[in-house]
């Protein structure tokens, strides 16, 4: 049965679409049956796992204003095993065009409950703001996994995302739990990225990954070349710590 994680934060620039491109890739790599979905305007997931803008025609927009049904917008294994739901910038305007809609928090969950059988896991990358997109992520998810980077203000704007959390929880969602927080871009030559991790270990009362995420700069050069890190470079540190994750989050 499928698993739905949504990676959120509102905070931007965190990691998480580098960790949703990733872990995708990797559950994918190891024959888990992945569907990505992208729910940032900005579609950096869409274009980081390889699907191209010109090769897309509907997206999730077209299936949030009801002009488009499910199966017309999952691209089929865009890479072995995975999936992709894309986006495109027009969802930008998705809220606007949403007021006055009864259940505008659960058109997403609608849709993507009808094929959630058909994988083992469903990844939602979430745009940095709790809108009603990211709330539309949390009605559809199982879980929602936080990645916070190594910086000096990880901790800031996380009791906000929690509290959210709880009362999408309380008020949509009673399945919903926390799949758990993911250190990223972790440098191991500062202190500060150390003295961050042992802060929130000390401060947040949430499951922790062992796997922390280095800052590599292969990640960050992977997108432009629409590849994951597993196929960028296979034998980079980068993949080697999301393919760590992907292992945890199957024995999860
Ligand atoms: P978010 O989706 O939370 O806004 P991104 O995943 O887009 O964050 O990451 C922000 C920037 O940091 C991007 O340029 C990305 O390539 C880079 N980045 C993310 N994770 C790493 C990492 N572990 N090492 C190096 N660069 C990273
Ligand atoms: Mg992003």
């Amino acid at each position: 049965m499928g698993r739905i994680i949504a990676i959120a934060n509102q905070k931007g620039g965190v990691g998480k679409t580098t960790t949703a491109i990733n872990l995708s890739a990797c559950l994918a790599e190891k024959g888990q049956k992945v569907l990505a979905v992208d729910i940032d305007p900005q579609g950096n997931m869409t274009s980081g796992l390889g699907l191209e803008k010109e090769a897309v025609d509907k997206t999730i927009y077209d299936l949030m204003i009801g002009e488009a049904t499910i199966e017309d917008v999952i691209y089929k294994e865009v890479i072995e095993n995975l999936d992709i739901l894309p986006t495109d910038i027009n969802l930008s305007g998705a809220e606007i065009e949403l007021i006055g809609t009864d259940n505008k928090e659960f058109i997403i969950r609608n849709e993507v409950h009808k094929v959630k059988e058909e994988y083992d896991f469903i990844i939602i990358d979430c745009p940095p703001s709790l809108s009603v997109l990211t709330i539309n992520a949390m009605t559809t998810a199982d879980t929602v996994l936080v990645p916070i980077q190594c910086e000096y203000y990880a901790l800031e704007g996380l009791s906000q995302l929690i509290h959210t959390i709880e009362l999408v929880k309380e008020r949509l969602n009673p399945g919903l739990e926390m799949e758990g927080v993911v250190f990223t871009m972790y440098d191991a030559r500062t202190n500060l990225s150390l003295q961050v991790v042992e802060n929130v270990k000390d401060n947040l009362n949430q499951t922790i990954y062992k796997t922390i995420i280095p800052r590599n700069i292969r990640l960050a050069e992977a997108p432009s070349y629409g590849m994951p890190i597993n196929k960028y470079d296979s034998k980079s540190t980068g993949a080697d710590s999301y393919r760590r994750l992907a292992e945890e989050v199957i024995n999860k």
